[in-house]
């Protein structure tokens, strides 16, 4: 296994939230850091930054994973934190609804995985990150039929890389977060219809330490998982959930 310190690092959904907190984490430990997000206007604040680079990227589309291959061939780190909340019960599930949850949650990252897997593998050396959930095979969240299911599907997929790659120096795991403070938490209470405050303070409730998770304390996690200090950790789903799962 290569366990040079310095680590190339591709961040998906990097302009906010966990992904922008990751980007920030890597930074700080050091790494060279490709941020990438849809919106490329929320990257703007990393442009120019010492070791980032900065690209668009929709994670949907084929051609633009395609478009990056002159990076990812030199990836070391896979943060892969786009993914997408929605709402509803099995019955709610429409079938454009689930295309569009799968394609979002789980196909992107079947294809960033084909991506970087062959560069990492000719190094004998990577590390593969994916932001699931503890809304997965952890745990039934009502009202969370699709996402469950695909934040359920990115645990095994990162699981069978783990299985598949453990002798060519890969490790696979999944960071699975409780509730978080990130704009896509106060678009959904937003969203939600409902009194902000009580949708609020729900939220908030479902994790027994009494308060929100910060996006600093998910990206302290990747960042250990980048490190050949967790280079015997593989095939692993951490929840980080402020004890909504004890
Ligand atoms: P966020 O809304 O704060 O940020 C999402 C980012 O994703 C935005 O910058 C957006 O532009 C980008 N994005 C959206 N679609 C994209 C696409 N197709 N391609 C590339 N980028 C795209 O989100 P967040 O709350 O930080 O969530 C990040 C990840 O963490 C998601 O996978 C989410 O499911 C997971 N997660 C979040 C929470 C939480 O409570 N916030 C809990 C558990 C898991």
């Amino acid at each position: 296994m290569n366990s040079k310190k310095t680590k190339t690092c591709l961040v998906t959904a990097a302009g906010q939230g966990i992904g922008r907190a990751i980007v920030d984490g890597l930074l700080s430990a050091g790494h060279k850091v490709i941020a990438t997000d849809r919106d490329v206007a929320l990257l703007e604040g990393l442009i120019g930054v010492e070791k980032c680079e900065v690209h668009e990227l929709d994670v949907t589309e084929p051609a633009a994973i395609a478009a990056l291959s002159h990076y990812t061939n030199t990836v070391d780190v896979l943060c892969h934190c786009a993914g997408y909340v929605d709402s509803g019960t099995v019955l709610d599930i429409t079938d454009a609804q689930y295309d569009f949850n799968f394609q979002l949650n789980v196909q992107s990252a079947v294809r960033l995985a084909q991506a970087v897997l062959p560069g990492m593998v000719s190094r004998n050396d990577g590390a593969l990150i994916f932001i699931s959930s503890v809304a997965s095979a952890i745990k039934g969240v009502p009202n969370r039929s699709i996402y469950g299911t695909t934040k359920a599907a990115l645990l095994g997929l990162s699981k069978s890389i783990a299985a598949d790659f453990v002798a060519e120096g890969i490790r696979s795991n999944c960071i699975c977060p409780g509730t978080v403070e990130t704009p896509s938490l106060s678009e959904r209470i937003a969203e939600s219809g409902s009194d902000i405050m009580a949708q609020r303070k729900e939220f908030i409730a479902r994790q027994p330490m009494g308060r929100l998770g910060r996006a600093e304390e998910i990206a302290a996690l990747a960042v250990f998982l980048s490190d050949p200090m967790a280079g015997f950790m593989t095939g692993q789903a951490l929840a980080i959930d402020g004890g909504w799962t004890i």
